[in-house]
């Protein structure tokens, strides 16, 4: 067992699936009390359940964090929370003229305004406290173009300024609180599986355990981003197999190669 958390309130949006799931189970053997924000109350629940019989602590509650109001309610429902995960993510990953308007205004209701919804719901707090961080899982896609996901790239561009503004914000007033940004690249979890289907990846998935564990240490260290492989290593193996992404995307929905 693993006490570096311990005490420590920790929220996780969207933690009932991929890798919120194995942020939950990561926090809370590291002793933290961890809370579960996900749309799914079954999937909430269901990782709560796998918590205590580990004998840790957790909760669950029932939010959509692109909604508002209900981001108000449930956090004047909750704790002070020391460490916030916004995690919680949806993605279409069709081309652009497949994508319809509302698949898009969802991607960045979810995946970029939520982050300001639920973030201000807690940061006052912490800033009182004198301490807090807070950890937004952008996306490799947030540092780099990917065919058939304009919409989900560019908010996880949008979470990656986010939570680098809100890092040099938060260090400018000496508040003790921190920001991190996680850019992880292909996960094998429900979200990728769909677009996979689509998109032959050429990658090896990460594992969202082994992420998560990074996640954890990177939290205890206060590391401002990690990004996941070392993309920066990789990077012109990504542009090439992002390139050939989009060749196989353009096969598989028969349109003509002349549009690269
Ligand atoms: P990944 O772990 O790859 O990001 P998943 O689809 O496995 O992808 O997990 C995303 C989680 O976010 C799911 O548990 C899902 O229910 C949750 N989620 C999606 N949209 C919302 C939302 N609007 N509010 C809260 N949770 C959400």
């Amino acid at each position: 067992m693993l006490y570096h958390l311990r005490g420590k309130n920790v929220l996780i949006t969207g933690g009932g699936s991929g890798l919120g799931r194995s942020i939950a189970l990561e926090a809370a053997s590291r002793g933290a009390q961890v809370m579960i924000w996900d749309i799914s109350a079954e999937a909430g629940e269901a990782v709560c359940t796998e918590i205590r019989q580990t004998g840790g602590e957790a909760r669950a509650m029932e939010v959509d964090v692109s909604d508002r109001s209900a981001v108000r309610l449930a956090a004047s429902r909750c704790e002070s929370v020391d460490v916030l995960i916004n995690n919680a993510g949806v993605i279409v990953g069709k081309p652009l003229l497949e994508t319809s308007e509302d698949e898009i205004a969802g991607t960045f209701d979810v995946n970029t305004l939520a982050l300001y919804w639920v973030t201000r719901a807690f940061l006052g707090g912490m800033i009182s406290r004198g301490h807090g961080t807070v950890v937004t899982i952008s996306s490799a896609s947030g540092l780099l173009g990917v065919a058939g996901q304009s919409d989900y790239a560019a908010s996880k561009f949008a979470a990656f300024g986010f939570a680098e503004a809100l890092r040099a914000e938060m260090r400018r007033g000496r508040t003790g609180v921190t920001s991190l940004t996680v850019c992880p690249s292909y996960l094998e979890t429900s979200m990728s599986h769909g677009v996979s289907t689509r998109f032959p990846l050429l990658l090896p998935p990460l594992r969202t355990e082994k992420v998560a564990r990074r996640i954890a240490r990177a939290i205890e260290k206060r590391h401002a981003q990690l990004i996941m492989p070392s993309l920066v290593r990789t990077l012109p193996v990504a542009r090439a197999m992002h390139v050939r992404h989009f060749d196989r995307l353009m096969d598989a929905f028969g349109a003509s190669r002349a549009m690269d």
